[in-house]
């Protein structure tokens, strides 16, 4: 036969079968028009094929499926970092989810304030919650920290110096560099000290008629150690406040609750800061604190009437699904005896090693039968990180499933850089670490037995290595 010319049916006809009706019905008849457009360029691309109408309907139908999907969605989070930024950070508890999903549907008193009927602020959900947690006299959030920084820098230091210690000119991943913020925010950056060392004598130096702020900022994702000296805090809070200077403190992570409760490494407070003496306070949302994106400040009644005044603040606001977020996971901070268990990124930090170890133990087997004879699969014990730049040192012990080319294997190398890509194109994709020439996934991000299902589940479906 010549294939050539075992021609399809007109692209109407094509369009007129149940099969393509019923995808357009789902897809939109726009959608479906393109699909079949592009199924029938790749026939023609491939002549050594007579045209085949099911062929053709499948490769309409699994065009217009995986263009429906949603391209953001949920992974495995096995990488051992809890807070992992590109990941999403801090996952919300069931709390906070039913506060986002009951408003977003309908009308909400987002700025409106109900018991006078005349206009509100939509601060006012999230303040006096903020100040009866950190103690500050007052408080406002908006988008992340790095716009909390740059509100604060903005609405106190415009024109005028900053000084910082140049111990803690840091960088946080994604291009947060406080002398750079400090440019946008049209301050004057004033070093003061040394890397290693800053003494308060070097801060009482520096302060002079053009200072608008003394500035603390937490190292977060690094750490000095040896002969190293900074200068206490609340000592630094008396001398600016001697001088008439406030002072600002960007804490990054700061967790609204003593770490060292849950055996956790130390981390510093907002409430530590406010009670030393500290006028301004940053902090995240979604790091230690477990909750939605956003960057909190607490401070001095006066010094945040004129950071809420400043029309940054208007640009930086957080969004009603946030604010709904942040009110639950403040409210679930009034019962710490508790928050191990509601709070997930705070159950996922002290989950206990044992527990990960008999999960490991249990899934390893699932793992073995899905790669058969095409790996070596163990259990390890690992260590955890927390991630987003807090307690940078620590690291929390875990156990893991070390993955490897079998002895002798060809293409060894690649081994665990294709076994990541495969698992990488599961539905929901399980994203791991290579380590050593292994595969590794840290469990203790697995969490609940319908997680622990579901990627068993999915194990069936992995495509074979070719060796
Ligand atoms: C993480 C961090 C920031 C940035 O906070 P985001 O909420 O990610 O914008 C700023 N400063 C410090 C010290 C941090 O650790």
């Amino acid at each position: 036969m010549d294939i050539a010319r075992a021609r399809p049916p007109s692209l109407d006809k094509l369009l007129e079968s149940p099969a393509l009706r019923e995808l357009a019905q789902a897809h939109g008849r726009a959608g479906v028009l393109a699909a079949a457009r592009d199924a029938l360029d790749a026939w023609r691309g491939d002549t050594s094929q007579p045209f085949d109408n099911a062929q053709f309907e499948q490769r309409c139908r699994t065009q217009l499926e995986s263009r429906a999907a949603l391209n953001l969605r949920p992974v495995f989070n096995l990488t051992g970092t809890v807070l992992h930024t590109n990941l999403g950070r801090a996952l919300l508890p069931q709390e906070a989810i039913d506060a986002v999903t009951a408003l977003m549907g309908q009308a909400g008193n987002l700025e409106y304030d109900l018991a006078s009927g005349a206009r509100g602020d939509r601060d006012d959900h999230i303040e006096g919650l903020l100040r009866e947690l950190t103690g500050a006299e007052a408080a406002t959030v908006v988008n992340n920290n790095a716009a909390a920084v740059l509100l604060v820098l903005a609405a106190l230091a415009e024109k005028k110096e900053v000084i910082v210690s140049r111990g803690e000119l840091i960088e946080i991943g994604g291009a947060f560099r406080i002398p750079d913020i400090m440019r946008r925010a049209n301050a004057k950056l004033v070093e003061v000290g040394t890397t290693n060392r800053t003494h308060l004598r070097d801060f009482e130096a520096a302060i002079g008629a053009k200072t608008a702020l003394v500035m603390k900022v937490h190292a977060s994702n690094y750490a000095i150690d040896g002969f190293v000296a900074s200068a206490p805090l609340a000592e630094l809070a008396a001398l600016c406040k001697g001088k008439g200077v406030p002072m600002a403190e960007d804490l990054g992570s700061g967790s609204l609750i003593e770490m060292t409760r849950w055996g956790l490494p130390a981390e510093p407070t907002p409430q530590q800061s406010i009670a030393a003496g500290v006028n301004v306070v940053t902090f995240s949302g979604d790091k230690l604190l477990g909750g939605p994106q956003a960057g909190l400040i607490v401070g001095d009644k006066d010094l945040l009437a004129k950071i809420k005044k400043n029309p940054l603040k208007r640009a930086l606001r957080l969004d009603k699904m946030t604010i709904a977020a942040l009110e639950a996971v403040l409210k679930l901070y009034r019962d710490p005896d508790r928050l191990a268990q509601r709070l997930p990124t705070l159950r996922l930090l002290t989950r206990p090693q044992a527990e990960i170890q008999a999960l490991a133990e249990r899934v390893m087997a699932a793992v073995a039968k899905a790669l058969g004879e095409g790996a070596v699969v163990q259990v390890l014990p690992c260590k955890s990180q927390i991630g987003s730049g807090s307690l940078p040192v620590d690291r929390l012990p875990s156990a893991c499933i070390a993955i490897g080319a079998p002895p002798g294997a060809k293409r060894a190398g690649s081994f665990p850089d294709r076994l990541a890509a495969a698992l990488r194109a599961l539905p929901r994709p399980v994203i791991g670490r290579v380590v050593e020439g292994q595969l590794r996934l840290d469990l203790r991000c697995l969490d609940g037995e319908t997680q622990e299902a579901a990627f068993i589940e999915q194990l069936a479906r992995l495509t074979p290595l070719r060796g």
